[in-house]
């Protein structure tokens, strides 16, 4: 491993590496997150190594210089997703390309199992038999697959709102479901709470470390399939900000590693009636936490955990957290079907109504745009 120590994002503080560090929430407004740190020069080699075994991987461990892990799990093959171009939709921008990567190609139709793929690695080489997670469906039903292909038990913790969908196709990988009588912010307390006491892995993403890494390999393939080209915008939607924080470390350690020169512009898109990251990355106070129901679900966090490393990778790179309503998001999701031949899930379509509101501030004539489509499952699928 190429791993050198763990960073706490709230203090700034250097930790040793440790394969079982966890941040457990200490009350305060951001949990004492964890950061792991890697050796860049060595990594670049490693990754130039062409004779390297991982060289002909697909999946996320065609990474594995940059991963906090020994050897590749026997785990799905998440990652390796194709990066689909749109042109009838980038014509409307004056946009010189609008690529979207389509993550709803992952196992189990998510990005999320790029994070349990490092996770379940871990998770299996550290003896563990049970696995848990709070989400309000995404990522319970991708550590539920994975449990299942593995043979752990998982433990998913899901809101009151989970669709029913959702929770099918939790049961179908034969997970424990736990439904919370509270929103996706209670589930995940509810969760904490089991997962300590009964000794479980955690699949919670900015309480283990380890998650984010899993995530970033998708900012990797992005610059690979580009060979390095520029990128102007990255955009994808936030909940806990686990997703594009990781998204930006990884345009950061390509840079590190020699694979690019600059950093896209991230942009951060919540929902219109729950946007604390938008509220916050503005430098305003947050709403009260009841406030506000949407039906992007993905992103419906009233407290994120995540905070600080989504709002430092979008200051990092000049970027911009943006809200927009559920019905541009309606709108943009018929769009992206209609005019792209790509079926987003409803939160992930909130990436293309996001372009829209960038569209009405500034020309985007010429430029390159990338949208994170995390997910493609349909709630009012059986
Ligand atoms: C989880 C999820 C997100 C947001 O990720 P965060 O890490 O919570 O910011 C976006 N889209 C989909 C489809 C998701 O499942």
């Amino acid at each position: 491993m190429n791993t050198t120590g763990l960073t706490r994002l709230t203090t700034g503080e250097q930790l040793p590496f440790d394969a079982a560090a966890y941040a457990r929430e200490d009350g305060s407004p951001d949990p004492p997150v964890l950061d792991v740190t890697y050796d860049y020069e060595q990594a670049a080699r490693d990754l130039r190594d062409s004779a390297a075994e991982f060289q002909s991987r697909r999946d996320v461990f065609r990474w594995l210089p940059l991963l906090p892990v020994d050897a590749p799990g026997k785990v799905l093959p998440a990652g390796g997703t194709p990066l689909v171009s749109a042109p009838r939709l980038a014509q409307r921008y004056g946009l010189k390309t609008l690529l979207l990567k389509d993550e709803s190609r992952n196992p189990t139709r998510c990005l999320k199992d790029r994070a349990t793929a490092v996770g379940m690695t871990l998770a299996f080489t550290q003896g563990y038999t049970d696995v848990y997670c709070a989400s309000a469906g995404n990522a319970a039903i991708s550590l539920a697959g994975f449990a299942a292909h593995a043979g752990l038990t998982c433990h998913a913790f899901v809101p009151n709102i989970a669709s029913c969908t959702r929770i099918n196709w939790l049961r179908r990988y034969g997970a424990q479901v736990h439904v919370s009588s509270g929103n996706y912010d209670q589930a995940f307390t509810e969760s904490e709470i089991a997962g300590a006491e009964h000794g479980w892995y955690s699949r919670n993403c900015a309480l283990n470390p380890f998650l984010v890494e899993g995530k970033k390999t998708c900012a990797f393939e992005i610059v690979e399939a580009l060979g390095g080209a520029r990128v102007d915008w990255v955009i994808s939607a936030s909940g806990d900000g686990c997703t594009l924080g990781a998204i930006g470390k990884g345009f950061r350690e390509m840079r590190a590693v020699g694979f690019s020169d600059e950093l896209p512009r991230l942009v951060g898109v919540q929902a219109e009636a729950i946007q604390p990251l938008v509220q916050r990355y503005a430098g305003e106070q947050p709403g009260p936490e009841e406030a506000g129901q949407t039906d992007a679900h993905s992103i419906a966090v009233r407290r994120p955990r995540n905070a600080l490393r989504l709002l430092n990778e979008v200051e990092a790179c000049d970027g911009q957290m943006l809200a927009v309503n559920d019905e541009e998001i309606a709108t943009a999701q018929r769009r992206l079907a209609t005019r792209a031949g790509i079926v987003a899930e409803f939160t992930s379509a909130a990436t293309l109504a996001a372009l829209d509101r960038l569209a009405e501030e500034q020309s985007l004539e010429g430029q390159a745009a990338v949208l994170i489509v995390t997910g493609g499952r349909l709630d009012e699928e059986s």
